[in-house]
């Protein structure tokens, strides 16, 4: 990440809701992961997810565009709430993209192909309109020269921001970042990070789960702490640093920082 100071100046939260997470459970099986969750995100928050190993932050964000399903509570995003009904999370998926730790990109398609698959097939974008798209996100991500290669032919960095590209060409209005950092070598986290950082400026509303906190210091409007399947404090970032309330924040902050 650029050590030089960030413009925040287009990072602006509005007071429009854009998701509602109301007394959410989840189990699996018999093992309750999630144990009431209550969020509201607002248009333009970035916020920053971190706990423990295994504390559900990635059930939790997984939850949001239905690659988990919860058992109990409400989620609703821009006003849609996610139930079973296919319509609704169909529509959920077109204004939700996300990242993985691990790419998930496909192996045997180029760059281009990977960025283009989806709005052709589930959009019906016209391959040329597609493609077009494709290249604008990729200059973004700084790697328009890589269109035509394979996955497998790009370090971690640059495979990363494939997928944010890829993610980007479904047009959403909210980003979710799963650590999209911790499976990279350490000289490409900051490449990774400082193209977040353009998102964010840009006015992305964003939830991620990430250990960087260097980046949450800097991006994030407000830092959630998860323990044990549940949401233990929340707060802007310099207050959540320097004034931890809970003794379980205090444990992982003296451990990670
Ligand atoms: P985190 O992202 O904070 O590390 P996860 O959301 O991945 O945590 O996992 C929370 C807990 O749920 C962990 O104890 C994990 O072992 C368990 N878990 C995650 N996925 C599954 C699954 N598909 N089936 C059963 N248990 C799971
Ligand atoms: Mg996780």
């Amino acid at each position: 990440m650029s050590e030089a100071a960030i413009d925040t100046s287009g990072m602006k939260v509005t007071d429009e809701v854009v998701i509602e997470i109301q007394h959410m459970h989840k189990w699996y099986g018999e093992f309750h992961v999630l144990k009431n969750v209550n969020l509201t995100v607002n248009r333009g928050e970035r916020i920053v997810i971190c706990g423990p190993s295994g504390s559900g932050k990635s059930t939790m964000i997984r939850c949001i565009n239905r690659l988990e399903e919860h058992q109990q509570g409400h989620i609703l995003v821009d006003g849609i709430e996610l139930t079973n009904d296919l319509k609704n999370i169909d529509a959920i998926r077109r204004e939700v993209g996300m990242v993985f730790q691990h790419f998930n990109l496909f192996p045997h398609l180029t760059v281009l192909e990977n960025c283009t698959l989806a709005p052709i097939w589930v959009r019906q974008t016209p391959k040329k309109d597609a493609e077009e798209q494709a290249m604008h996100f990729l200059s973004k991500v700084k790697i328009p020269d890589q269109a035509h290669k394979y996955p497998g032919q790009l370090s971690g960095g640059q495979q990363q921001r494939v997928a944010i590209a890829r993610s980007l060409c479904m047009n959403p209005r909210i980003m979710l970042f799963d650590e999209p950092t911790s499976a990279l070598d350490p000289e490409m986290i900051s490449e990774v990070l400082d193209t977040m950082i353009e998102l964010a400026q840009e006015g992305m509303t964003m939830l991620c789960v990430t250990h960087e906190m260097g980046f949450a210091r800097k991006v994030a409007n407000r830092v959630i702490f998860m323990d044990g399947g549940e949401i233990i404090e929340q707060n802007e970032p310099e207050e959540f640093f320097t004034n931890p309330q809970s003794e379980r924040t205090k444990l992982f902050l003296s451990q990670i920082l």
